[in-house]
């Protein structure tokens, strides 16, 4: 059976929201008036978070890279990459950040991860450019398309917010934070609630690898 671990970054691998903590920093006036209007959904994520970036000088790249790279993981991502590369199982990373921002912070474990998708930025305009192979009518990063092009048997979807929900919607067995498992509760998709990356990998070893995984769900 050909598993695949899919695992979103921000507020999941790091334990901020770091994206949106660089969008505050780097464009405050348009954040401001911008967030509301993407958190009420009457504006796409795609079509905001393209304003967002597009309103930040190339010249200031480098600054928001190093604002990321300080910022703390959470627990046990390294024993869970451990664990599933004993197993054989590729851990696949997919935020709808930027490229640079995922480098900076998973930069000492990269080795370790088999893949990176994220959005890729252009510099050498004066303000920044975005873009990504995989974007859909309402993401730039449109997480479920990737996922899908990787033809898993058992999708495992790692996440926290609603920028998951369609990969999760799409995934076998999802590891869910608040927000995202309120969406997940009102779809009445099954999830695991989980805190660190501990609690996935004891998880996995339990209830997933061992064929036990719909059985848990019938009694979760
Ligand atoms: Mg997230």
């Amino acid at each position: 059976m050909k598993r695949i671990v899919f695992c979103d970054f921000d507020g999941t691998i790091t334990q901020a929201e770091t994206f949106v903590a660089m969008l505050r920093e780097f464009t405050p006036v348009l954040s401001e008036r911008l967030l509301p209007e993407i958190y009420a959904k009457r504006l796409t994520l795609r079509d905001g978070v393209r304003k967002f970036i597009q309103s930040i000088p190339s010249a200031r790249y480098g600054d928001i890279i190093e604002f990321t790279r300080s910022q703390p993981i959470r627990p046990g991502l390294l024993e869970l990459l451990d664990f599933l590369e004993s197993r054989e199982i590729p851990f696949v990373v997919i935020s709808g950040g930027l490229m640079g921002m995922v480098e900076s912070v998973l930069n000492p474990l990269r080795h370790r991860i088999y893949a990176i998708h994220a959005m890729e930025v252009d510099t050498r305009e004066q303000f920044l450019q975005v873009h990504s192979a995989y974007e859909s009518e309402t993401e730039i990063v449109a997480k479920a398309q990737i996922m899908a092009k990787y033809n898993a048997d058992q999708s495992i979807a790692i996440g926290d917010s609603i920028t998951d929900l369609n990969l999760a919607l799409a995934a076998e067995v999802v590891f869910a934070r608040p927000p995202l498992t309120r969406y997940l509760e009102e779809r009445n998709k099954a999830f695991i609630p989980w805190s660190d990356f501990f609690e996935v990998q004891d998880y996995l070893r339990d209830h997933v690898l061992g064929g036990s995984f719909e059985q848990s769900l019938r009694t979760h």
